[in-house]
């Protein structure tokens, strides 16, 4: 049985790989933070995933953790997972999502050197790295600038990871775009979107304040992403993956498809701009080549801009009973 660790695993991220690895027969190991308030209930809905507390910030700790667990593969999906939080704590950014990458590659670097087994490594890399890109869309060879403190700490984790593997081990830097889901918390903009749209559909009043309008951003299904960093983990060697849809939508756009689902149609009346929610910078437009993961992973998403939203939309529905 082939066994993996996966860092973040409460995340949205996280808990859908727990369910592939899982089906796929995967002995997993997760590492949670102490008084995570999700470990509860992972550890309900999966009892069987064997659970690590160890903190991102413990280099030692990590590389016992690696060291112990001896993982076929290891998923690091943890750290500071929104720029916007990351533009509050900038230091614990470059921490968690930058150096804590380097501890889990030199480690898993020492578990296959000393007991001699192939470990693959996929890193949870973001489009952030690519700041206010030079091209349009963006792929493996957009020049790496990013514009805030959470693209630099996931550009330094890129940088170490192909370091690493130019040491030997099959480390993969997927580079995600947005990828979203009703697991995703209302801290980024589409859930917040949806979970407001609901109410304003129930309710027939209220309204949706945000920030930048315009941002465009390439939006895709979170299990899809799930899927392309299993394939990651899969492929001999590894290697640099961007994984996008391709369609770059606007933050408009997302609210007026989310408002319409519940029946708005007029949805300028219910979203107001409020310039606590626009950022020092912003970065205009996201937009992804998955040239790479579709012919050397054999990836594709699944799921539309469309059908996202209204996964979504139906979902926070739901939830209001
Ligand atoms: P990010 O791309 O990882 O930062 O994901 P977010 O969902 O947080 O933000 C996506 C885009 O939506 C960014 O360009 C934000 O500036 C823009 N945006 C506009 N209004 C809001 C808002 O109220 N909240 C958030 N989180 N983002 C907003």
């Amino acid at each position: 049985m082939s066994v993996a660790l996966v860092t973040g695993v409460t995340g949205q991220d996280g808990s859908y790989l727990v369910d592939r690895l899982l089906e796929d027969g995967v002995e997993v190991h997760g590492m949670v933070r102490a008084g995570d308030p999700s470990t509860g209930q992972l550890r309900t809905a999966h009892p069987q995933v064997h659970l690590h507390e160890t903190d991102l910030a413990d280099g030692p700790g990590l590389h016992q953790l690696v060291r112990e667990v001896a993982p076929d593969q290891l998923f690091n999906l943890a750290g500071i997972s929104s720029v916007a939080t990351s533009w509050e704590q900038p230091g614990l950014t470059g921490l968690l999502s930058g150096l804590a990458v380097a501890e889990l590659l030199a480690a898993a670097l020492d578990v296959q050197e000393s007991t001699g087994r192939l470990v693959a490594v996929v890193q949870a890399s973001s489009a952030e790295i690519f700041g206010e890109p030079d091209r349009v869309p963006q792929d493996e060879a957009t020049a790496v600038r990013p514009t805030n403190p959470y693209g630099a700490a996931k550009a330094y984790a890129h940088h170490m990871s192909g370091i690493y593997r130019s040491r030997g081990l099959a480390v993969s830097s997927c580079i995600l775009f947005n990828h979203e889901s009703p697991r995703r918390p209302p801290a980024f903009v589409t859930r917040k979107i949806t979970q407001a749209a609901a109410r304003i559909g129930r309710e027939g009043t209220g309204e949706i304040a945000l920030g930048n309008l315009d941002a465009r951003r390439d939006w895709g299904w979170a299990p899809d992403y799930v899927d392309a960093l299993v394939r990651a983990a899969n492929h001999p060697g590894g290697g640099d993956f961007v994984v996008a849809t391709g369609e770059t939508h606007s933050v408009a756009e997302f609210a007026a498809a989310a408002l319409a689902r519940v029946g708005i149609v007029d949805w300028e009346r219910w979203v107001r701009t409020d310039p606590a929610f626009v950022r020092p910078t912003d970065t205009a437009q996201l937009v992804g080549d998955p040239t790479r993961a579709r012919e050397v992973l054999g990836w594709t998403p699944t799921r539309s801009f469309t059908e996202v939203v209204h996964a979504m939309v139906d979902h926070d529905v739901q939830l209001l009973g």
